[in-house]
């Protein structure tokens, strides 16, 4: 069983125009399903044409945090519409960014509980994107407690604590190829308290290639082998073994054939 890059901006300027070599670099080196994330109108549309064209490629649709100041009724109601399509297998990413603050927080919160609300009536999970901004993110997702499907941090970058926080929940969490950066103990140490059963990873391409390809400078989905890798050790798993796991687990999340 492949491995499945959770999260991928394969429609972005950067791998979109050589989308098939992507692909098969990504199957050679053993990831062989992706999520392809749209982040605004324009993007979600490619998404889900992507993800029509090519039978392992799924699609998740939001407008993202820092652009929650463009939403408006209508931005709401076409992004509903378009998340009915059956290759659309998620809400998101949405959430809080309160690092570099885009957009005002009153929008953000706005738009992200309009996000929570469409998965809710879809019954799709959650992308979640949270920076500097944990506690508040758990506030808004506790409001609808139980009305969630399925909930995951992506890019987690929070400490073990705010990691334990996140299963007592029920949620999942999802680590990039930062996890295997020289400075990232914290996020190491958060890793080592997931369970297989619900942790997920990604490379949030074309962002941030693990080591020891950080130098790569557009990551694409073949080098997240390096992550699932890295993350197997430091949990002193099998490889075989952790990856048919977190497999399982992301297939479950996503509803996956
Ligand atoms: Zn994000
Ligand atoms: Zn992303």
């Amino acid at each position: 069983m492949g491995l499945i890059d959770t999260h991928c901006h394969l429609t972005f300027d950067d791998l979109s125009g050589d989308i098939d070599a992507v692909i098969e670099r990504s199957i050679a080196a053993g990831v062989t399903g992706w999520i392809t994330i749209g982040t605004d109108p324009q993007q979600n549309q490619k998404a889900v044409e992507l993800a029509e064209r090519y039978e392992n490629i799924y699609a998740a649709v939001a407008i993202h945090p820092h652009d929650a100041k463009t939403v408006t009724a209508d931005t709401i109601n076409e992004l509903k519409k378009l998340a009915q399509n059956e290759k659309v297998v998620a809400i998101g990413e949405t959430g809080l960014d309160y690092h570099y603050n885009h957009s005002l927080r009153v929008d953000q919160r706005r738009v992200f509980a309009q996000h929570l609300e469409i998965a809710i009536d879809l019954n799709l999970p959650v992308l979640i994107h949270c920076r500097e901004a944990f506690d508040e993110t758990m506030q808004i997702l506790d409001d609808c407690a139980g009305s969630v499907k399925k909930v995951v941090l992506h890019c987690f970058s929070g400490s073990a604590e705010q990691a334990k926080i996140v299963l007592d929940k029920g949620f999942y969490i999802s680590f990039t190829g930062v996890v295997t950066f020289k400075n990232a103990e914290k996020t190491r140490r958060a890793a080592e308290v997931v369970p297989p059963d619900r942790l997920m990873i990604e490379t949030d391409c074309p962002y941030m290639s693990p080591e020891p390809m950080r130098k790569q400078k557009i990551n694409e989905p073949a080098l997240m082998i390096h992550t699932a890798r890295y993350l197997a050790e430091l949990k002193r798993m099998d490889f075989a073994d952790f990856a048919q796991k977190v497999t399982a687990t992301t297939k479950t999340f996503f509803h996956l054939p």
